[in-house]
């Protein structure tokens, strides 16, 4: 029997509901297999999380509690996930794929002589390791790889996976940890606020995207209101954060968020590779173009061909009629 362990990430002091996926796949997958499904929060009130993890079914959980987990910075948290491979010698060490694990999944793997397969949207488990698929070529493309080993590391697209409750009465393990601070070479000085959107796109369950075509003050407006009926977040083509019309920060995209919602809707996006790279793994796609030919309508699973301006208000309107 091995152990697959799941790295819980925090963020604005809430969970992550992609590290909650990759647990609740990681769970799926020790039963069928007769491993165990560990996890493991890192933060200064990893306690507090306990309870909300302890619903997707892990049979321990380990904390690693420290004032220097306040912000991310690689050096103490590549200390503390050491001591946790250490401690809990995981088979399977799985990571939701964010930014930050994106920073240090390199370095634990090197630091560990482990294999690692990273940004992967689905993974399996083999006699001699994993298998698992992952986008590459800006999306267009899905490649199937493997790990062999006895010690893998894997990150996860968010929204691969349902979150599966299945609640757990598991073991607490606090793992001793002290980090001192004249250890760290860089300091982090600052951190530059985001957009301030009230939805994090990685997360969001909804998602209502602009480009070029709704580029004035009226297509600005209209997609607004149509993120606020849905209670959606807002994100933006290149075209947009480009023309300072949309903070960098919402760009959906090769070079921006990838983003996995349950509902995408596209509106005045033509639907270029680099932004698809972004968006292709979301659940259900609508496109709204008032060009038949947008490439954004090959992928979609709805589209609306027309005028924006003339669609947006009474479909925003019927939508209100349903929620009231
Ligand atoms: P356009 O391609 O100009 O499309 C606008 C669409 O709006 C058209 O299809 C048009 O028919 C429609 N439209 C216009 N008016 C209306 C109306 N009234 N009603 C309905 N529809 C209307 N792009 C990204 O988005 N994200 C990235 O991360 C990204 N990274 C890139 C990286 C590199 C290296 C490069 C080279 C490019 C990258 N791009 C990225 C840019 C990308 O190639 C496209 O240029 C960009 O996605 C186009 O944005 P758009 O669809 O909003 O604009």
């Amino acid at each position: 029997m091995s152990n697959l362990l799941t790295h819980i990430a925090i963020s604005d002091g809430k969970v992550k509901r992609a590290s909650l996926e990759v647990l609740s796949r990681c769970k799926q997958l020790a039963e069928e297999h007769g491993h165990t499904a560990e996890a493991v929060i890192i933060d200064p009130d990893a306690s507090s999380y306990v309870e909300q993890v302890k619903q997707y079914g892990p049979d321990k959980i380990y904390i690693v509690e420290d004032p220097i987990f306040k912000n991310h910075i690689n050096t103490p948290l590549l200390k503390a996930l050491t001591a946790i491979m250490d401690e809990a010698n995981p088979y399977l060490f799985a990571f939701a794929s964010t930014e930050s694990t994106k920073d240090i999944l390199g370095a634990l793997a090197a630091n560990q002589d482990a294999a690692v397969l990273s940004d992967v949207s689905g993974f399996d488990l083999t006699d001699s390791g994993i298998e698992a698929t992952r986008p590459v070529m800006a999306a267009k493309i899905l490649s199937d790889s493997q790990a062999v080993g006895d010690k893998i590391l894997v990150s996860v697209r968010s929204g691969s996976y349902e979150l599966v409750e299945s609640p757990s009465n598991p073991e607490i393990v606090k793992i001793d940890y002290s980090f001192d601070e004249s250890e760290l070479k860089t300091t982090l000085r600052d951190i530059l606020g985001a957009s301030g959107d009230k939805i994090d796109l990685s997360e969001a369950e909804t998602i209502v995207a602009a480009g070029r075509g709704a580029k004035d003050e009226e297509g600005q407006k209209l997609i607004h209101q149509l993120a606020e009926v849905l209670n959606a977040a807002v994100g933006a083509s290149r075209a947009l954060t480009e023309a300072g019309i949309v903070n960098p920060s919402l760009q959906i995209g090769q070079t921006g968020k990838v983003v996995s919602p349950q509902l995408y809707i596209a509106v005045g996006i033509s639907g270029a590779i680099q932004h698809v790279a972004g968006m292709a793994n979301s659940k259900v796609i609508v496109a709204i173009n008032k060009d038949p030919d947008a490439p954004i309508f090959d992928i979609a699973d709805y589209g609306i061909v027309g005028d924006l301006y003339k669609v947006l208000p009474p479909f925003i309107e019927e939508l209100k009629k349903i929620k009231a």
